[in-house]
């Protein structure tokens, strides 16, 4: 475990970039708890609350969930002790947020702004084989691929053994308008961020693209 990473991080990149598998990873290294705003909604829409099936309505078509809901969701959980330093402070690692401009004022405007931001830069021919192919586990979030990154056992999660799933989101039509979204609203981000981010190239292995990621954060911290 490494004590000099930076307290709070964010994962940008488009979906599919691989910000949910350089996680797993990280979290392995460091000792920060990951934050998945997919994962969390996915969570809400399983256990029928209000704010899942409201997410529910965006998600199935590609669209962004609107940003109060998603401030609303993202404050409540980094005040848990899971996202607290040895000293009190924040520490977290945010996949999937900020996703727009408003979004990143929130985190500011609660004295969270991100002390490292590593972009994940792909391209796009890659980004669409990834997410057409991307298997994910339900039960514990971990993505698999059926061809870069297969189950030992097909169709199971090496980590928890719940059965994987081919998320409905992660198909063609859906997949455009995620790439438009991003395009439009959570691109931007990269320039409102240059202080803080670190590009990484993400077109390389799972190995390769982590190596550079914990050098990156290392640097950082
Ligand atoms: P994101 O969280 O950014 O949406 P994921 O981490 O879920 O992306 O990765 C998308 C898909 O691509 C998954 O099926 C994953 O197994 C696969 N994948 C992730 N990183 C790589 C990589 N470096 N090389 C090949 N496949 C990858
Ligand atoms: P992901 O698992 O990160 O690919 O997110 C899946 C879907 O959840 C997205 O396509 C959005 O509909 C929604 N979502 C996740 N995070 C956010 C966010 N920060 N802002 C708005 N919508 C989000």
């Amino acid at each position: 475990m490494s004590s000099s990473s930076p307290n709070r991080m964010i994962l940008l990149g488009a979906p599919g970039a691989g910000k949910g598998t350089v996680a797993k990873g990280l979290v392995d290294h460091l000792q920060v708890t990951h934050l998945s705003t997919g994962d969390m909604l996915r969570a809400a829409i399983k256990a029928g609350t209000e704010v899942g099936m409201l997410a529910k309505t965006f998600m199935d078509r590609g669209a962004l969930v609107p940003d109060d809901v998603m401030v609303a969701l993202i404050a409540e959980r980094v005040g848990q002790d899971d996202c607290k330093a040895a000293d009190g402070s924040a520490k977290f690692l945010l996949d999937g947020f900020p996703r727009t401009l408003p979004q990143a004022d929130a985190l500011d405007d609660r004295g969270l702004g991100p002390d490292a931001v590593i972009y994940l830069k792909v391209d796009v021919d890659v980004i669409v084989e990834r997410l057409t192919g991307r298997r994910s586990c339900p039960g514990c979030g971990a993505p698999y691929h059926v061809t870069f990154r297969r189950p030992k056992v097909d169709g199971i999660c090496d980590i928890c053994e719940t059965a994987l799933v081919h998320r409905s989101d992660d198909q063609e039509g859906p997949i455009r308008k995620r790439l438009d979204a991003y395009n439009g609203q959570t691109a931007p981000l990269v320039d409102r961020y240059r202080a803080q981010l670190v590009a990484i190239d993400g077109n390389q292995s799972p190995s390769d693209v982590l190596k550079d990621v914990l050098v990156a954060v290392s640097a950082a911290g």
